[in-house]
């Protein structure tokens, strides 16, 4: 063996484990494993997870807030403030932004991320070029996804088409898409279809993000999802506007998204930054209606979107910040929600991502972390330090934790 971890928490129901690790994968987990490893991991009833996955990121637009303010804080004077921005980034400034954020995310347990890296015929590949080498370079640290994103939109843009086509000849690994940010949304999404089945990749779209439910499009989304048999293949970000939607035509679209098996990603972080600035008083959430998602069966998770930009100016790249933000904005603090929130950020974005070798199972990748807590249940209320973060059974992140007490 490898490695063992010795009497770890994977479960708040059963007694503490061991955890075998063997060429990167999960090989032995038994309460007390005879065997013997060259790294023996005291574990002193510590919970260990499998790596979160952060679902939906923007690496090459971070920390770029000091630069150019978002003063309004509207999504539309983001997306000016960004676009005014994207000409000035260059290779090396984004190298080193985007290294600084995946450096943070493995620090705070990340195993695996999907990265939206856009291009556009003023900007240039730049950015995706960047996103692409970065996961090669990273690619024993952490597995990063990369999705062709036209923030800029498909069909406005003369020669944006061809750049869909050749950012898929260059690697990216999914075909991205923001239907709401084009002169036609429909026809923005036949196009990805379109695209995606021509490479056979997946697709993830920026959709429906808006206070009002006047422009929805998911219906359409979720309908050619099911006329391609792209099931389990589709995910959709923000999805706001299906909380302004009246609850009879919201229940219907829930299941619809559930027959598609359609993944949803909650961006609490942007969406109540960016969301109602139009209300005066009583102002909304402006977030996807996650607990009836999940109780619709439908796979919902959360994840960061953006950090420190005219989009979202603050984050950490930690998703349990993320799960903090979302227990009173989503109306998960409850005992009962609360326990189907880590799932959000393990499980849910996995399956989202469509992972195969993920899990804290016999057999699986050995992507785990050593959390500085004794109950699963606490993971998130604790915002617990990282004491060790595996990525296929290699050590990538570890943190010094020595509890004092003064008084
Ligand atoms: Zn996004």
């Amino acid at each position: 063996m490898d490695i063992i971890f010795r009497n770890v928490r994977i479960d708040d129901a059963q007694p503490l484990q061991d955890v075998a690790v063997h060429n990167g994968r999960i090989v032995e987990i038994a309460p007390a494993i005879a065997a013997r490893a060259a790294q023996e991991v005291q574990g002193n009833g510590n919970v260990l997870i499998p790596g979160f996955v952060e679902g939906h990121l923007h690496l090459e637009k971070a920390n770029v807030m000091q630069r150019k303010a978002n003063r309004s804080g509207t999504l539309k004077e983001a997306i000016e403030v960004t676009a005014a921005l994207k000409p000035t980034l260059t290779r090396e400034d984004i190298l080193e932004r985007s290294t600084q954020v995946l450096r943070a995310l493995v620090q705070a347990g990340s195993t695996h991320v999907r990265a939206h890296a856009e291009f556009d015929p003023v900007q240039g590949f730049t950015g995706l070029d960047v996103v692409l080498e970065l996961r090669e370079k990273f690619r024993q640290i952490i597995d990063i996804q990369v999705v062709a994103f036209p923030q800029e939109g498909i069909l406005k843009l003369p020669g944006m088409r061809a750049m869909m086509v050749e950012a898929m000849e260059k690697g990216a690994d999914v075909v991205g898409g923001i239907p709401y940010n084009d002169v036609s949304p429909f026809d923005h999404i036949d196009f990805v279809f379109d695209l995606a089945k021509r490479y056979g990749k997946d697709i993830d779209l920026h959709q429906d993000f808006a206070d009002d439910a006047e422009q929805m499009t998911i219906e359409h989304v979720a309908r050619r999802t099911l006329a391609e048999g792209y099931q389990g293949r589709v995910c959709v970000g923000h999805l706001t506007s299906l909380a302004a939607v009246e609850p009879e035509r919201q229940a219907r679209i829930i299941e619809l998204l559930r027959e598609a098996d359609i993944s949803v990603m909650c961006l609490p972080a942007t969406d109540l930054h960016l969301g109602a600035r139009g209300d005066n008083y009583n102002v909304r959430r402006s977030l996807t209606p996650v607990r009836a998602l999940r109780d619709g069966g439908v796979n919902v998770c959360l994840a960061t979107n953006n950090i420190r930009n005219a989009f979202t100016p603050y984050g950490t790249g930690d998703l349990l910040n993320i799960a903090q933000l979302a227990l009173p904005a989503c109306h998960l603090g409850g005992a009962d929600d609360q326990a189907t929130v880590l799932s959000m950020l393990t499980t849910g974005p996995a399956k989202a991502l469509g992972l195969q070798h993920y899990g804290l199972a016999v057999g699986k990748d050995a992507d785990l972390v050593l959390m500085d807590t004794q109950a699963v249940s606490d993971v998130i209320l604790d915002l617990p330090a990282r004491l060790m973060v595996l990525k296929r059974g290699n050590v990538v992140a570890t943190t010094e934790h020595r509890r004092s007490v003064v008084f």
